[in-house]
């Protein structure tokens, strides 16, 4: 191919690749919409992949009819682990699927830990970090969170069912289900301090990855800990170890605030 030509050729065909592209990411947000499913419908759009910028707006949205306890708190204790990374936590308040939306890339599994035949629904955590993307560009926020008391699934680890909560870190998004942080999950009686408490260390975990990093920390108290079950969850502590401060000190040296 000749060189000259080639160059010369570029900025026209750069435009029309741009043009393409745009066309690709209308479409896709539109298939996206109105439901239909096909194999690469849980690819990620996002028209403002930015990198995280600190300090931050932080939003909160809210999948499911359901009570978050302590709420006030948790805003609270995400101020104080991570003291003046956000501008504001805002409450986005809640966000209901559609029915279409609801039951795209739904999986049907029999229910951990309990001895029953009947299958439950489970999401995908793509399906809700797409919503989480366009509600942090349209809101402007650094930082999104939601919280959900559906059962979720990795959509980056078919192996991982029934997560606890999982964060995209290029999207600057997380999620946290309530569903296995209830004690009625493991057939004992609700209690509604024990959940507020598990909520909150999930929160300061995820967060605490879009902030830190993937890596998880080896210190048995460290909110940052990686929990295999419920029982490690409320064995570590909600807050920070020496070292995962230090980094966190670091982090807010390194965008100089
Ligand atoms: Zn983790
Ligand atoms: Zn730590």
């Amino acid at each position: 191919m000749d060189v000259t030509l080639n160059i010369l050729a570029m900025p026209k065909l750069q435009k029309y690749m741009q043009k393409i592209k745009r066309y690709k990411v209308k479409l896709k947000k539109l298939i996206y919409r109105i439901g239909i499913s096909y194999p690469i419908e849980f690819e990620l759009i996002d028209e403002t992949p930015k990198k995280l910028i600190l300090p931050c707006h932080l939003g909160i949205l809210f999948f499911g009819d359901f009570e978050i306890p302590f709420f006030e708190e948790i805003k609270l204790y995400l101020n104080q682990i991570y003291d003046s990374f956000f501008f504001n936590i805002r409450d986005l308040g809640g966000y209901s699927f559609s029915i279409e939306l609801f039951y795209k890339g739904v999986k049907k599994e029999y229910k951990e830990m309990k001895k029953s035949s009947n299958k439950i629904k489970i999401h995908p955590t793509n399906k809700f970090y797409q919503i989480l993307i366009d509600k942090r560009n349209e809101e402007n926020l650094g930082m999104i969170l939601a919280i959900t008391d559906l059962p979720i699934f990795s959509s980056y680890n078919d192996n991982i069912l029934f997560l606890f909560g999982e964060a995209h870190l290029k999207h600057r998004c997380c999620i946290v289900s309530s569903l296995k942080l209830k004690e009625q999950f493991y057939n004992r009686p609700e209690n509604h301090t024990l959940l507020g408490m598990r909520i909150l260390k999930e929160i300061l975990h995820e967060v605490g990855h879009i902030i830190l990093g993937p890596d998880h920390c080896l210190n048995n108290s460290c909110v940052m800990r990686f929990s295999k079950d419920i029982k490690e969850i409320d064995e570590k502590s909600n807050e920070l170890c020496e070292p995962c401060k230090i980094k966190v000190e670091k982090i807010r040296e390194q965008f100089n605030f």
